[in-house]
């Protein structure tokens, strides 16, 4: 349930509150708008007494969150969510609300050198984020599989030389603590969705999680992935989507425009869109990051590669880096009709 407080209750009264839910064996998350703050009690259903909840001071009114996924909705948090990205070695990258933010990058990282090169290219091209795989999921285990460990390291001392957040897949909760100690955000893969240990373990660090839509997931079981992050207390999930499966065969999978404007309305989490991996592509890429931002994405992840035919891993979705700077000035121009900008990383460490 929410918990809505005045406008006028005291820092006293929001704290009564919380400990009052946490008495009763539920989790309180806290929602603090610009005129007042709302507390989310989170819990096994039953376990809250609704009328001693509503009887304290500074509370003004107690209402059930009707959508299943609670943290994620926009009952809960009626604002956009801005997820910072970043921070300590490299600067904050702004995702959410007006903030539309460009992740670019190899899809695997293969050598320090042909990162390097590539992550040079997207910075100049207007990527913010820097994406690069070190574990790879393949559909064949005698496919590359990723650097690891080495890879990690590649990329980040790329980042911090360039002053880029990196991103990259984590697809096992063992490597979840090795990856937090390189990665400023944690990429979930379409395959791991619904790996709920996993989403768990991302949720309790304080590094943003960058979650891509299942291959077969409608939007309320992503939501529901997102809620695993959220109640373990990680608020910065960032929503991707990358398409799905349908019976289309001219192209790899169908990215769902659709579920942009629906996941904006159910919640108040901020949404990307990775058209290279729906596209499967490097000529449909384009239009699918066009029509993204046009339906209210926050942005995109693309794969970028200078010579396509060399990559180990998605090749043929890989833009070069002129047709993806060329694609960049489009997607501002795009993003500004809608009230968005795709803004320079700003030095400024979190509040
Ligand atoms: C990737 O980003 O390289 C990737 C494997 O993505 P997805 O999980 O969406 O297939
Ligand atoms: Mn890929």
């Amino acid at each position: 349930m929410i918990i809505v407080m005045s406008p006028t209750a005291s820092q006293q009264a929001i704290d009564r509150v919380v400990s009052e839910i946490e008495r009763m064996g539920s989790q309180a998350h806290l929602s603090k708008g610009q005129f007042r703050t709302v507390v989310g009690a989170v819990g096994e259903e039953g376990g809250l007494d609704q009328n001693h909840i509503a009887s304290l001071d500074g509370v003004e009114k107690v209402m059930p969150i009707m959508a299943p996924y609670k943290l994620a909705s926009r009952e809960f948090h009626d604002e956009d969510s801005v997820v910072e990205v970043g921070g300590g070695s490299v600067p904050i990258v702004k995702v959410g609300g007006a903030h539309a933010a460009c992740i670019a990058g190899p899809c695997a990282v293969e050598n320090q050198q042909m990162l390097n090169r590539i992550a040079r290219e997207v910075r100049a091209g207007g990527a913010t984020i820097l994406r690069g795989g070190a574990f790879k999921p393949r559909t064949s285990p005698y496919s590359f599989q990723g650097r690891g460990e080495d890879a990690l390291k590649w990329m980040r001392d790329c980042g911090d030389e360039l002053g880029m957040p990196i991103v990259t897949e984590v697809m096992d909760t063992r490597q979840v603590e090795l990856i937090e100690k390189y990665a400023d955000m944690f990429q979930i893969g379409a395959r791991n969705m619904q790996n709920f240990d996993l989403l768990r373990e991302v949720g309790k660090t304080r590094k943003a999680v960058l979650l891509k839509r299942g291959l077969a997931a409608t939007v309320k079981d992503w939501l529901l992935s997102a809620e695993y992050v959220l109640s373990q207390g990680n608020r910065k999930v960032i929503l991707c989507e990358r398409g799905i499966k349908t019976f289309e065969d001219t192209i790899r999978y169908s990215m769902d425009i659709t579920s942009i404007p629906v996941v904006r309305q159910l919640s108040h989490l901020p949404v990307i869109v990775d058209p290279s991996h729906a596209a499967g592509r490097r000529d449909y890429v384009p239009s699918l990051a066009a029509a993204g931002i046009a339906a209210g994405a926050h942005g995109i992840i693309v794969e970028c590669h200078y010579c396509p035919s060399e990559a180990q891993c998605d090749g043929p979705q890989a833009l070069l880096p002129a047709t993806f700077a060329e694609l960049m000035k489009q997607l501002r121009q795009i993003a500004l009709l809608f009230n968005k900008e795709f803004s320079e990383a700003t030095e400024t460490v979190s509040a």
